[in-house]
């Protein structure tokens, strides 16, 4: 028997880590387990080069609960350890240092345990008690028996042992007990151990019977041995793939497909990534990848390993490059793991060039679900949207796809306008903007259908990526003017005609708090539609981009902006215009002359003396423009037309709602 003091430099190590990490103290399970499979695999190894000759026998790992006696047991018929390893490796931990190590990182727990190779030391965070009770594999090793209550005081002896191996008796401590009970040790091991590479056997299989459920003489095994991402991809079937992608993630749809990833250099790395079909919200989807090292689960927060716009897919990464036990911020500052992380970004992105290469119809097919992802991917990471160059596909109304070089040499020729931009004219709701499509195709025009939930982000980032690029959504103005070409038709009226139908229009358009309109006139032919609304395209893109920010900012409150463009060449509007002229010229131009001249003396007396006083003026202005405007409006009211034409603009953009939509139906039958 022997006693000594464990070589940690600190007083008391144990209630350190108790204390440290109390909050995540459920992976000592994970490590006994690990440090059990280690054994078993190191005398698989020794005995495959000849080190070892006698037999292996049954090599499993086996955890078992006795709550009477209060203990959790870990057992292996590995390696085991004699009185000399046992000093060596288990009472001289490597703790160099410790105090000022524990000082600085007092925070991180997780970080003392991944730096010290803690992993034995952890049962201590559960446990009153720990007793190791080892069978070397050495030859005439004589079996020992190790135990220590906490202290930095162990204690040694020699016992009587027949099978090779090491038990970990843990004593639970009373703040612990849930590890006393089976269910909680199972869930355990299906989160840490499922894919450890050792069958590990936890408690007995269960059977329905007499309404409830009895336990078996069979053993459980908690673990598949051989996980999928272990096997080469050239031996796996669709089916295989997606049995593992079932098992994994329970009661999800059929995925769209996955790259099976396996390196060795300059790190190793394998694993399987699904491309899970997204329905709506991303955040949901999150989470879904696990990581492992050496078959040995780590974390499913991936964050930092993984590029950010891959958390939304499936599956796992085992890499033994991964450092097991460190926090996650220094997880995500480790070069290492950045060059995972950008060794995966290219990875996918392959695949997708070679999904796009050898089968362009079935990636076709897929893309309107993956859309999500790539575009995701674009956003957030420089070096995928270089790659993606090759495979986005742009989707127009008549559901052709085309790469971004295809659609450049399909639209270069038609839509160029006279600055030398190409222009990208796209729909978000093709149903609502139908009528803004037609119009945009019958000039030849092509439509993009962006309707993915990050499109419109999309759509400044290819803006700024694509040379001499502009996008315009179909509504954003009249088919004439989506495409600046040579300089625009005139409005077709004159001065006097254009301030009557400016108010002739204007004092019928709709009231509104979150709507402005402005009325513009232009010579359009006399097919196209009397008016049309359209959307300035800037300020919209401002208003959505703000309402996507927390609090939305000054442009999400602005009202929303929107032209009237009546077309004066269409024969219902050339109507109005003379009917107009006749009832209200003689009217109105003198006002209007009157107008002109007194605007003439205010710019004449402001020539001479820039601060002179014109207010008098000004005001004389103002009254000549009321009697004109009451003049005018009031005469509008009653052209039953001039509202028809108004509702048809605003119902063909979907403005029309309401009241104003019963109003606009009445009318309707009234003309009738
Ligand atoms: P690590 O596993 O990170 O080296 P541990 O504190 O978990 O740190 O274990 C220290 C050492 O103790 C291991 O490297 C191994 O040599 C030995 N050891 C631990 N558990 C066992 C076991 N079940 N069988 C044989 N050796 C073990």
């Amino acid at each position: 028997m022997a006693t000594g003091k464990i070589g940690v430099t600190t007083e008391n190590i144990f209630p350190v880590i108790k204390k440290f990490l109390y909050s995540d103290n459920e992976i000592f399970l994970r490590e006994l387990v690990s440090n059990a499979i280690d054994a078993t695999q190191k005398l698989k190894t020794l005995s495959s080069f000849g080190d070892y000759k006698g037999e292996l026998g049954v090599m499993d790992v086996r955890v078992s609960v006795d709550k009477e006696a209060g203990t959790l047991t870990v057992s292996d018929h590995g390696i085991g350890m004699d009185a000399e390893d046992i000093e060596k490796y288990i009472n001289q931990i490597a703790f160099s240092g410790a105090e000022e190590f524990l000082a600085k990182y007092k925070d991180t727990a997780n970080s003392i345990i991944g730096h010290f190779g803690l992993g034995f030391y952890s049962a201590f965070m559960v446990s009153k008690k720990v007793v190791i009770r080892s069978l070397s594999y050495k030859e005439g090793a004589k079996a020992v028996e190790w135990s220590c209550d906490g202290s930095p005081e162990y204690e040694m002896h020699e016992i009587e042992k027949d099978r090779r191996g090491t038990d970990i008796i843990l004593y639970i401590d009373d703040e612990n007990k849930e590890y006393l009970e089976q269910a909680r040790i199972d869930t355990l091991l299906k989160k840490y151990c499922r894919f450890l590479p050792v069958p590990v056997i936890s408690g007995k299989e269960q059977e329905w019977k007499d309404g409830k459920y009895v336990d078996t003489d069979r053993d459980k095994v908690v673990n598949a041995t051989e996980p999928l991402w272990t096997k080469k991809p050239s031996e796996l079937t669709d089916a295989d793939y997606l049995r593992f992608y079932h098992e994994l993630m329970p009661g999800m749809e059929d995925p769209m497909f996955w790259i099976h990833l396996n390196v060795d250099y300059p790190f190793t790395l394998t694993g399987i990534l699904y491309f899970p079909k997204v329905k709506s919200n991303i955040d949901l989807q999150r989470n879904r990848i696990q990581l492992y090292c050496n078959q040995v689960y780590v974390t499913d927060q991936v964050e930092g390993v993984v590029p950010e716009f891959m958390t939304l897919m499936q599956g796992v990464i085992d890499s033994p490059d991964i450092p097991l036990n460190v926090s996650r911020s220094y997880l995500q500052a480790d070069t290492q793991v950045k060059k995972i992380s950008s060794y995966i970004t290219k990875k996918v992105a392959e695949k997708l060039a070679k999904m796009l290469a050898d089968d362009r119809k079935a990636f076709e097919e897929k893309w309107d679900d993956i859309e999500v992802f790539i575009a995701y991917g674009m956003l957030t990471d420089e070096k995928f949207f270089e790659a993606a160059r090759k495979f986005f596909l742009f989707k127009d109304t008549q559901n052709n796809y085309y790469t971004l070089e295809q659609y450049r040499q399909l639209v270069e020729p038609t839509q160029t306008d006279k600055e030398g931009n190409v222009v990208y004219i796209y729909t978000t709701d093709p149903a609502a903007q139908h009528s803004y499509i037609k119009a945009a195709e019958d000039k030849g025009y092509n439509v993009l259908v962006m309707t993915g939930q990050l499109d419109s982000h999309l759509v400044g980032l290819l803006e700024s990526k694509l040379e001499k690029t502009r996008f315009v959504r179909v509504d954003a103005d009249i088919p004439e003017r989506l495409i600046a070409k040579e300089d625009q038709k005139g409005t077709g009226l004159s001065d006097l005609q254009s301030e009557i139908m400016t108010t002739v229009f204007t004092s019928q358009l709709p009231a509104s708090d979150n709507a402005n309109f402005l009325v513009a006139f232009q010579a359009l032919g006399t097919s196209a539609a009397p008016a049309t609304v359209t959307q300035n395209e800037f300020m919209r893109r401002m208003k959505e981009m703000a309402a996507m920010q927390p609090g939305g900012g000054f442009y999400s409150q602005l009202p929303d902006s929107y032209e009237l463009v009546v077309n004066t060449e269409q024969p219902a509007v050339r109507k109005i215009i003379d009917e107009a002229s006749a009832a209200l010229d003689a009217q109105v131009a003198p006002l209007h002359n009157q107008i002109e001249a007194v605007n003439k003396e205010i710019a004449d007396t402001r020539k001479d003396n820039q601060s002179a006083d014109t207010a008098d003026l000004e005001k004389k202005v103002a009254d000549l423009r009321n009697d004109e405007q009451r003049i005018v409006s009031g005469y509008a009211a009653k052209q039953p037309v001039v509202k028809q034409i108004i509702d048809l603009a605003l119902l063909q953009s979907n403005l029309l709602k309401g009241q104003a939509l019963t109003d606009f139906i009445k009318r309707s039958v009234e003309l009738l």
